[in-house]
């Protein structure tokens, strides 16, 4: 029987896909059109309802039960004009992806009758069968309680698959005895957290901001490859990455994607799928190839994070199913193709008043650039103390792959902020003294005007390599994974900020009651900040061995691996910020720890199975079947009495394959023998440890075999598409 690679580069060619990119909406027209906005709520519920709504939104106050079912009705109608019947809670498990379970509105009464219902208890709380989802031990399997609330921050939304249009509700998940069980409510609960500490300090400077939100603005990198071909390759399907393929003759050395025009059939993908997102809300705004062949990103304009992490997750989602019309795969882990670049999702983030005001923007005054730089030195002030925590937060197994693989930021976490900003705080640092004034020409030099320019000049290129940098307005979390949920990232370093502002506060305060200016006071304690965390502070290239040598010497952690990294999450200095910031208690906090430990064994786990029966059931039959083709010629040739001489090439290439079967063959063993090793192993973390340290390193071993063996090996045979179609075919 012909090889699932070959039926599917048949197909590929026989059945070109039918490429569409005629007709264009204008996305004002359909923008939103999917999704339960205010406007709509607006026109839908009563005042009396729609205020208790925004109440709800703006400042978390309680919706009692009349009002539940009042908004409940409201979207009912809504949903119902728009041709929905059923209706999920939406949820983000810690499992990486989204949950739902689908209720239709219909129901029978006591008496019998029929009805469409949807109520406030409906809509407000849910019991799903929590027992499979993970719960790192918070919660005993045979319980099996936890509960979805909604969550009225995060708007309702229609999903469309095919025909089918399902209502979904954005909500948290709790186990039943109150503990978070998901990536979102950590999120919220540091987001209030935030909000209180900045508004705090912000009124230092205008007294009129009462409220402050982060904002995200992610940049989403995915592989887009034919999906009969994706389909061909188990390891991708079942782990998002290829765990063999030898290298394509070409790969990215020519850099003729990034600038080049975006392929046909992933234009067309790029096309339906961002008419999806636009019906969501999502607002999507760039979309471009990226450095690796079969590699692209696409970015919205920046939102509330709370938003804008549903709308990341969602976006996911909406590809992946709109990838399957198009015969596509999309690949969002972060590293799907050795050899060649990983894919990342910067987290730009910044902080907004209600006053409309970026609170890491420089200003216009000096006092509003003493508001900046208060800000933006207790950025670096939070990363530098926290650095280990929010290393944590991107730990995954995925992300090991590609952190520090020499395009993406080493697992070191630093901060570039550029030239022009260096010079400022080193200026601060010399000669902020007693004799400082609220118009002391640091202030002064900070003028947006003047500034921004040199910041963009400052931050065009080497950044590039750095895990945290700023970017004249906002910081860009750089080693966030593309497959991340970016709640968790998100949710450390508002927390951190959180802290740091707290702390600042109550330094400033302690000057200030002392008889200190308040704006000498602060500059005092900024100084003090900068002094404190400038080792953390790094302009030159993060992917440079000098660096690690570098900040070795400088104290720095360097954790390269995850079940080290996740150790910050349970370390003291993160369970004391969680559990006083009301974020995660410490028994939630060491059970995501568990939970995330659980996650990477898995990962682990699944790879190793995986290279193993590829090897048993794919390759070595393969490589047999030419072996024998070899020994067959051979002993042909032998047989007319032909001299060795006419045989000497098939002689050294059975020579080799024999060597690398055997070889693969061996390892493949050795490597079952550590799992078996490692799945003994009583302690999560040990076990972790092991599958790490033990397991792992066979990998690319193993791998290398199986790549000779590629190279080698009649084509025909081969059974796993190679690299080459995968990443250039469509
Ligand atoms: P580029 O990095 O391509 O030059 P930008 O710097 O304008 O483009 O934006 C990159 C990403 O940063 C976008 O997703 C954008 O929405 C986001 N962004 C811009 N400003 C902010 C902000 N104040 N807060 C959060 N994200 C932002
Ligand atoms: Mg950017």
């Amino acid at each position: 029987m012909e090889s699932l690679r070959l039926k599917a580069l048949d197909s590929l060619f026989a059945n070109p896909v039918d490429v569409n990119v005629e007709g264009s909406t204008k996305i004002t027209t359909i923008f939103g059109e999917n999704v339960f906005t205010l406007k709509k709520a607006r026109h839908y519920l009563s005042d009396e309802a729609y205020k208790s709504l925004v109440a709800s939104i703006n400042s978390g106050k309680k919706i009692d039960r009349s009002m539940g079912n009042q908004i409940a009705s409201g979207i009912k109608a809504w949903a119902e004009s728009r041709g929905v019947t059923h209706f999920t809670h939406w949820f983000q498990p810690l499992t990486g992806t989204t949950a739902e379970k689908h209720d239709s509105f219909f129901t029978i009464k006591g008496d019998g009758t029929p009805i469409e219902q949807f109520d406030g208890d409906a809509l407000i709380q849910q019991e799903p069968d929590a027992s499979s989802f993970p719960s790192g031990g918070l919660r005993a399997t045979f319980e099996a309680r936890g509960y979805t609330a909604w969550d009225p921050t995060s708007p309702a939304f229609i999903f469309e698959v095919g025909n089918g249009k399902t209502l979904c509700i954005p909500t948290i998940f709790v186990s039943y005895t109150g503990e978070s069980l998901d990536a979102k409510t950590p999120l919220l609960r540091s987001l209030d957290a935030l909000n209180k500490s900045a508004v705090a300090v912000a009124q230092y400077f205008d007294r009129n901001v009462s409220k402050v939100t982060a904002t995200l603005g992610w940049e989403q990198e995915y592989f887009v490859i034919d999906a009969g071909l994706a389909n061909s390759r188990p390891d991708l399907v079942l782990t998002g990455r290829t765990v063999f393929g030898h290298s394509s003759a070409k790969g990215q050395q020519l850099e003729d994607h990034y600038f080049g025009s975006i392929p046909e059939r992933v234009y067309a993908f790029m096309r339906d799928f961002e008419e999806e997102a636009y019906k969501l809300g999502i607002p999507l705004r760039t979309r471009h190839n990226e450095v690796a062949p079969a590699q692209f990103e696409c970015a919205p304009i920046f939102e509330e994070a709370g938003v804008a992490v549903d709308h990341n997750i969602l976006l996911m989602d909406v590809m992946n199913r709109v990838a399957k019309r198009h015969k596509l795969a999309v690949l969002f882990h972060e590293k799907p193709f050795a050899g060649i670049n990983g894919s990342g999702k910067h987290n730009n983030w910044s902080l907004s008043t209600d006053t409309g005001v970026n609170l890491l923007a420089p200003g216009k005054t000096p006092k509003t650039n003493l508001m900046f730089l208060t800000f933006f030195v207790n950025v670096i002030k939070a990363v530098h103390d926290y650095a280990p925590l929010l290393r944590a937060s991107i730990a995954s197994a995925g992300n090991d792959h590609r952190l520090g693989a020499n395009e993406a930021p080493p697992a070191i976490i630093s901060i570039f902020i550029g030239k022009f900003l260096t010079e400022v705080l080193q200026e601060i640092k010399e000669r902020v003294g007693d004799n400082f004034t609220e118009q002391d020409e640091i202030l002064l030099k900070l003028d947006i005007h003047k500034t921004i320019p040199e910041l963009l000049l400052d931050n065009t290129d080497r950044n590039r390599t750095s895990p945290f940098a700023f970017t004249g307005n906002k910081f860009e979390f750089r080693a966030v994974g593309s497959s991340a949920n970016c709640a968790i990232p998100m949710a450390v370093l508002n927390a951190i900020m959180a802290k740091t502002l707290d702390r600042f506060k109550e330094e400033v305060d302690g000057l200030i009651e002392k008889g200190e200016k308040k704006e000498v006071a602060i500059m005092e304690v900024i100084k003090k900040y900068i002094v404190d965390a400038e080792k953390v502070l790094f302009e030159g290239d993060g992917y440079s061995e000098e660096w690690h040598a570098e900040a070795a010497r400088r104290g720095l952690p360097n954790l390269p691996t995850t079940p080290l990294a996740l150790d910050a999450y349970v370390e003291e200095a993160a369970l004391e910020l969680f559990e006083s910031l009301h974020i995660l208690t410490h028994a939630e906090s060491e059970a995501r720890h568990e939970i995330m430990l659980e996650s990477y064994i898995k990962r682990v786990q699944i790879e190793g199975r995986i290279m193993g029966e590829l090897v048993t059931s794919h390759i070595l039959p393969a490589a047999v079947k030419y072996q024998n083709v070899l020994i067959e010629n051979i002993r042909g040739l032998k047989e007319l009495g032909l001299s060795s001489e006419t045989y000497a090439n098939q002689l050294q290439i059975l020579e080799k394959i024999t060597k690398h079967i055997n070889e693969g063959a061996d390892l493949v063993e050795k490597m079952i023998q550590a799992r078996k090793k490692a799945n003994a192993v009583e302690n999560t973390r040990d076990k972790a440890i092991a599958y790490c340290d033990e397991v792992k390193p066979y990998f690319d071993k193993i791998r290398y075999h199986v790549d000779k063996l590629e190279l080698h090996i009649d084509d025909n045979f081969w059974p796993l598409p190679k690299y080459r179609e995968m990443l250039f075919l469509r």
